[in-house]
């Protein structure tokens, strides 16, 4: 059996879509478009080149974008002051800081500074608590879980009821997916296991898995015998593994591989996620899809 691919870059286009015909609706209604600034502080050449991506999809779906870029001797002070202006500007709905940040800046300082209203990253406490609670509460979920769930849903998967193992207790993919899955509500309904390190047999858990989704970082860590027969495997590994030359532009890029050995899971599973072009594209689409909420909150129009 091959399974059906679960490709990310389809979904993305189906979304951005979406978005773009929301956004042109609104603007005609009420006059207005999301706002979204993007802080990025000094010049790390790999968040340059996401920042880079983040803008160009605003401006695609029709968003106000704004790019602010302090050297990375900004004082904490400086960039707090930044973040406050933003929260208090009426055409910004969501406040991006890009990470990593310098070491002589605290992160969770600047992060907990952004008007949860506008933490279109999901990554405010307000904004977890609020995911915890679930239902009507939630706001923004985190970028990479929400494009996880999507994708689930969009595949035509059943989830309720699903047995969910989720493989990785991070903060930003695995403990908010395993929170989502469980809740009671569309796309969810899901019993949920979490797999981690310290984990007594990983495998035994993955065998029982109708929705197997691995966030662990480790390549080629989930074996195909753990794989149940005709199971949905998400793989959100990206993992560098080494250097090829580009056939598109001659230029030396980076090797990916996932954390699920794909070409054998792709003969058990019922339907999986590559690496690239899987779970990669959704997290900027989705990031598209909290900014439009944020917007929506605002004006009341949910
Ligand atoms: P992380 O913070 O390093 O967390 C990894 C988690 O996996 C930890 O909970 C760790 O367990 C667990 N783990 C690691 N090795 C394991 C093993 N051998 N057996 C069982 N559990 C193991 O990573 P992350 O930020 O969640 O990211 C995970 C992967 O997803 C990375 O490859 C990352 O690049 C990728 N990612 C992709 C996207 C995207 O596509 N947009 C977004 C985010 C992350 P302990 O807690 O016990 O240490």
């Amino acid at each position: 059996m091959t399974a059906k691919l679960i490709k990310g870059t389809e979904i993305r286009e189906e979304i951005l879509e979406e978005i773009t015909a929301e956004v042109k609706d609104i603007k005609e209604k009420h006059g207005v478009v999301p706002g979204l600034v993007t802080i990025l502080v000094g010049e790390n050449p790999a968040s340059i080149s996401y920042v880079t991506l983040k803008i160009k999809t605003a401006h695609r779906v029709g968003f106000k974008e704004i790019q602010d870029s302090p050297s990375a001797d900004i004082a904490e002070e400086d960039l707090l002051a930044l973040i406050d202006k933003y929260n208090n500007d009426d055409t910004i709905n969501g406040i991006l800081v890009q990470l990593p940040l310098p070491k002589h800046i605290d992160e969770k300082k600047i992060l907990n500074a952004i008007d949860p209203d506008k933490d279109v990253d999901g990554f405010h406490p307000v904004n977890v608590g609020r995911l915890m609670i679930g239902g009507d509460e939630v706001r923004f979920p985190p970028c990479t879980p929400a494009g996880i769930q999507e994708m689930i849903v969009r595949s035509g998967t059943e989830t309720s009821g699903a047995e969910v193992v989720v493989v990785g207790r991070s903060n930003i993919v695995g403990k908010p997916i395993a929170n989502m899955m469980l809740q009671k509500g569309p796309g969810a309904n899901s019993t949920v296991t979490v797999v981690h390190t310290r984990t007594k047999d990983l495998a035994e858990h993955c065998k029982r898995a109708d929705i197997l989704i691995v966030a662990a970082g480790v390549p080629g860590l989930v074996k195909p015998e753990w794989i149940k027969p005709g199971s949905c495997v998400i793989d959100v590994g990206v993992n560098r593994v080494g250097e090829k030359i580009s056939e598109k532009t001659g230029k030396k890029i980076a090797i990916l591989q996932g954390d699920v050995d794909f070409d054998a899971a792709k003969e058990i599973a019922g339907s999986i996620t590559p690496v690239p072009g899987g779970v990669g594209p959704m997290t900027i689409t989705m990031l598209m899809r909290n900014t439009l909420k944020s917007l929506k909150f605002k004006l009341g129009i949910q």
